[in-house]
């Protein structure tokens, strides 16, 4: 092959032959093709572009550059969640759980954080005992016994997306919507999914800043998983304020798993948030109802994508029944134990009140309601505790975060807790507390709030 010649054509906005993509990837992929060649034709397509042909192309070596699970056929219809990222966004945690006691087989493969931005397998990993790295064998095994796996891609999975994401990064080609797509999608199409739903986020904490942007990538990928066989849709949420009360990877997994405590019980109790009554809270683990809501919206859009619901709003109320059935936090338990977690272990380090060196709070200086609470500087502050990666080597301490956060339309009262931070030290905790302070804004009056979810995305109408 020729791949000077590609590079030119592509160069030129010219259309290559699928047949012509095919062979470079895997060219590529085989260590044929240096990576100054691989770099220019990245650049190209940057600029170029790939229409529906090329990008399916495209997309479709990539997955089946290694392993893509192979399922028995069951009546359980196979079922994901993906999400672009964003703080406090563990919705991944308990809508596996959640699913499987509505029905579906959840292969979740899931990836790590990098910069500000959380990945769900940091978050698993400061549950004692947890794996997550499976074999594909493995993973198969999990999904048709317990019903569901969170864990990481094995070497052996779309080997070509991680040479190529490499590239990317290091070439100035990572905010192309066409290799975006193809990267996502190859990883999720491994999954061999009947149904996909897609959490495109935009904001000042998002990958894509702006609606109209994280729209043209949510139609680019709706408009290919379905091209490519599985039943795809999008929503695109708000990622302006973080999403729940805690960010920061255990705070994450104990906000979680409250949310799988039935509503009004006991359990959920402990762990509610009460800032609303003015009364102190609890733990550093309280939910709130925007995280709860944007899981049962979640698991009612692939009850209605298989065909399991004929509306969402019925969708959405047998997700919410199963969800306060106490079901899903058994399955949970089930998961993890499955994945090697020590559940003693990790139900003494779910009571601890926080496991980080050093708790303070951080408080208002006036009353009012919460008008802002910008979601981007409590990213910073917890890669700056310490809690994200500044570089794929970067060691993470999972015991850092801030919880107990104020939401946007709350009354707070001068001298009240606007959020609480987790830290490894006094000295970072003061500097948090200093950096904190500048995310929130306070009016006199109740704000208007923004909505969580905007749009959903349907697949293209043929
Ligand atoms: N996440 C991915 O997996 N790939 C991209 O290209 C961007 C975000």
């Amino acid at each position: 092959m020729n791949f000077l010649s590609l590079i030119e054509a592509k160069r030129e906005g010219k259309t290559l032959a699928s047949e012509q993509i095919r062979g470079f990837i895997r060219e590529f992929t085989a260590g044929k093709i240096p990576d100054y060649q691989m770099a220019a034709m990245l650049m190209a397509i940057y600029f170029r572009g790939l229409n529906t042909a090329e990008t399916t192309a495209l997309t479709l070596v990539m997955r089946d550059s290694g392993d893509v699970l192979k399922f028995p056929k069951d009546k359980r219809p196979l079922v994901d969640k993906h999400s672009t990222g964003g703080i406090g966004d563990k919705v991944s945690l308990p809508l596996a759980p959640l699913l499987v006691c509505l029905g579906f087989r959840v292969p979740m493969i899931s990836g790590r954080g990098l910069g500000i931005t959380g990945g769900t397998l940091d978050k698993l990993d400061s549950i004692p005992g947890f794996q997550t790295l499976l074999p594909a064998e493995e993973i198969v095994e999990q999904v048709q016994k317990v019903g569901c796996v969170i864990c990481g891609q094995t070497d052996k999975m779309v080997p070509a997306d991680k040479k190529i994401y490499a590239l990317r990064d290091a070439s100035g080609t990572v905010p192309s919507i066409t290799l975006i797509t193809a990267s996502i999608l190859s990883k999720k199409l491994a999954e061999s999914l009947d149904a996909l739903i897609l959490d495109v986020k935009f904001g000042s904490a998002a990958f894509m800043q702006t609606k109209a942007d994280a729209r043209k990538l949510a139609q680019a990928m709706v408009a290919l998983g379905n091209e490519c066989g599985t039943n795809t849709r999008a929503i695109l949420t708000d990622m302006n304020t973080p999403l729940g009360r805690a960010a920061g990877n255990w705070l994450e997994v104990k906000e979680g798993v409250a949310c799988l405590e039935p509503r009004g019980s006991r359990r959920e109790e402990a762990h509610s948030n009460s800032t609303k009554s003015g009364k102190s809270l609890l733990t550093s683990a309280a939910t709130s109802d925007d995280l709860r809501s944007l899981i049962l919206d979640c698991a009612a859009h692939l009850l209605v994508q298989t065909s399991k619901s004929k509306s969402l709003s019925a969708a959405r109320k047998l997700a919410e029944d199963c969800l306060n059935s106490g079901a899903p936090r058994q399955k949970w338990d089930e998961m993890i134990v499955a994945q090697g977690a020590d559940l003693k272990a990790f139900n003494r380090k779910l009571a601890l009140d926080s496991t980080a060196k050093v708790a303070v709070e951080v408080k208002s200086e006036k009353s009012g309601y919460i008008s802002k609470c910008n979601a981007r500087i409590i990213g910073e502050v917890i890669r700056d505790l310490g809690g994200g990666r500044l570089t794929k080597e970067s060691v993470i301490n999972y015991d850092v975060g801030v919880g107990r956060i104020a939401k946007p339309g709350e009354r707070v009262e001068k001298s009240g807790v606007l959020c609480r931070i987790h830290a490894a030290n006094a000295r970072q905790a003061d500097a948090a507390v200093a950096h904190l302070k500048t995310a929130f804004e306070i009016s006199a009056r109740r704000p208007v709030v923004a909505r969580l979810v905007h749009e959903t995305v349907l697949p293209p109408r043929r």
